[in-house]
Order: C-alpha cells, then structure tokens, then sequence
C-alpha cells in the first residue's frame, strides 16, 4: 500500500495505475473509518484495479470550529484498516498541502439542491464539501469515485457537479450501513454517551414509521412527516430538526407520493448532529436489502462556479455503478 502526502505524489500514483491499463476506485473520506466506509471500498475494490482511499478532514465544510476540533481522528487504525481492506493508495494531505494559500479564492457553489435541508442547517457546508470534492477529484483524474448514501443530499450534489462540470468521473452510490439497531454508522457516533448512543437509534425507528405508512398505502406526505416527528420527539434525548418526504432528485417536497420518495431526517443528539434517510415507496421495498438510489432524468435550476454563472440546464440519467446490498436491521 503506497501513502502518499502530497498532491504530486497522489496524481502520479493513480495516473501510473492508468498508464498501466488499469481502472482507478476513488473513496473520499475524512478517516475514523468504520464499516460505512469499508462497504464503500470493497465496491471499489471489486470494480476496479486500483483503490484509492482519501483521509482528509476538511476545515472548510466546518462551520462550527468545536465540531472540527473533536471530529474524530485515528491515522493508525485507519492506515491499518485500509491495509486489510487491500487498499492500493491513500492519501492523506495537511491542510496547508489542500490549501496552501488559506481557503481557495475560487469555490463550487452546487445551487438549488444545497438549499434545502442540510444546506438550511448548516450555511456553507456544501460549498465546502462541493470544493474539496472538486479538488479531489481533479485530482484523481478518470476514475469511479464511491459515495454513500448516508448522506443523501451530498451524493446528489455530487452526481449533480461532476455532470454539470464534466469531470469525467462515474459517481457510484452505496447502501447505508447500520448498527444492529439500525443507527446509521457515522464518524461522529463515538462521541455520543451510552444514553445518548441509544437515544440515536430513534432516528432509524422514525424512518421505519414513515417507510411503513407509505407501503401501507398513504399517498399524502404530511401525516408522514408528522408520525416521523412523534418518533423523534418522543425521545427527550433527541432535538429534531427536521423530518420530511423529498423527491429523491429534487430533494423539493412532494404534494403527492405517486412513486419513490426520500424519506430524510436530522437531528441533535447529544454534542452531535445526526442525520439518516431512506427510499419509500407505496409498492413494499423488500425488507431484507436496500438499493442504490435509483436517479433518472433531471432538470434543476442554475448552478454557479466563483464569479461565473451557468444557466439552468437539464441533464439525462446519470450512470451509477453496481453496489453491495446490505442487511437491513429488523428492530
Ligand atoms: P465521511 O468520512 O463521513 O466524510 O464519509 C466518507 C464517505 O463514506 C461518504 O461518501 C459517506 O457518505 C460514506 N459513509 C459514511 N458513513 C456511511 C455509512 N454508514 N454507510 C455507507 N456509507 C457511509
């Protein structure tokens, strides 16, 4: 396994896997890694010659500056991990090697679909996720590049930057990985306390109501969104901040579910933010595994790029990759 520091050094390692006809598996990360993110390596490791894994934490998709001091860290374990899971390069550059010169003059502004949910909560995170992944990408050259779905809404403006930018990179999205209790595996879970570690689970039981209702036949999201909001408030050790039915594309509300829908949630827990989701549908999804997203044709308004500005436009399907299906928790 190669570890590279530098940008130099990261570009050539993966353009000399190109050179030598091989295919290249990106997996972006802020390190801590889990089983989330080892899901997301082995889908590269069965779909391409080379795998490279990324360990950056990147300050400028912080906005609270106590959140980025006690993000989670472990370079050891992750090295370790990465060497089990038959990792090929990773790259793990300082601050002043992404952004030698302070934060960059010119940033990715990914548009309308930062502007909801999570784009609501936390002002300029997208911006800063949208760079970096820009970046990295940039980077990395040809390749396919893992996200998980997990975050839902960041693997929309993913897909949605590399079409619009034409960066050349096939975007593949992964199942969300869960605890036994059906917490989605995150980072950030270690900080919580054993009540506050139990209390999060919520947030997948109020995603299994609104899942349930909807295969059960309910056409009209607000009694959805509002049996999410009883589970979340239920449980005193959880601050909702919010709990809707989104178009999967879109993220916009829907006035009526007629096909798949997103069901997505977020919340305070503790010294943390939490957030999940998962596909609806009024036909039962089998209970046993959750797919990719299924993205189909789009059409969003403008996205602009530092001081320029592209008009709207509407794009076709998005190619996405094979991924690994995952055990869904019963409880
Ligand atoms: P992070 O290190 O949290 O920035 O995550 C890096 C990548 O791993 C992102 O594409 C996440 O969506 C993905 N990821 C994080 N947690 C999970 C999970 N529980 N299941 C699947 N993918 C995940």
């Amino acid at each position: 396994m190669d570890l590279v520091e530098t940008k130099e050094a990261f570009r050539k390692a993966l353009q000399s896997a190109r050179d030598g006809g091989g295919s290249v598996g990106l997996v972006p990360t802020m390190g801590a890694l889990h089983a989330g993110h080892l899901a997301l390596v082995e889908a590269a490791r069965s779909g391409c010659d080379c795998v490279a894994v990324t360990i950056f934490v990147n300050p400028t998709q912080f906005g609270d500056a106590a959140d980025l001091a006690g993000y989670p860290r472990d370079l050891d374990t992750d090295l370790e991990r990465c060497r089990d899971a038959d990792v090929d390069v990773v790259f793990v550059p300082s601050v002043a090697e992404m952004y030698p010169a302070g934060p960059t003059e010119t940033t990715v502004e990914p548009g309308a679909l930062a502007q909801v949910l999570e784009g609501t909560s936390r002002p300029g995170h997208f911006v800063g996720v949208a760079t970096i992944v820009t970046k990295l990408l940039g980077l990395a050259g040809s390749c396919r590049a893992y996200f998980g779905e997990k975050d839902f809404q960041q693997l929309a403006i993913v897909r949605r930057l590399v079409a619009d930018l034409d960066l050349g990179v096939d975007v593949v999205g992964c199942p969300t990985v869960r605890e036994p209790d059906g917490l989605a595996m995150a980072s950030r879970n270690s900080r919580l306390s054993p009540p506050e570690r139990e209390a999060a689970a919520t947030l997948w039981r109020a995603l299994r109501t609104g899942r349930d209702l909807i295969a059960g036949g309910e056409r009209n999201p607000a009694p959805v969104e509002h049996a999410m909001a009883g589970v979340l408030r239920a449980e005193p050790m959880v601050d909702m901040d919010y709990a809707v039915v989104a178009d999967p594309v879109s993220l916009r509300p829907v006035l009526d579910i007629e096909s798949e829908v997103r069901l997505l949630v977020a919340a305070q827990v503790g010294p943390i933010r939490l957030i999940d989701n998962v596909a609806a549908s009024l036909s039962p999804v089998a209970p046993a595994t959750v797919g990719p997203a299924s993205v189909g044709p789009m059409s969003v308004g403008p996205m602009s790029i530092g001081p320029m500005s592209i008009g709207p436009m509407s794009i076709g399907p998005m190619s996405i990759g094979p991924s690994p299906a995952v055990e869904e928790p019963d409880r």
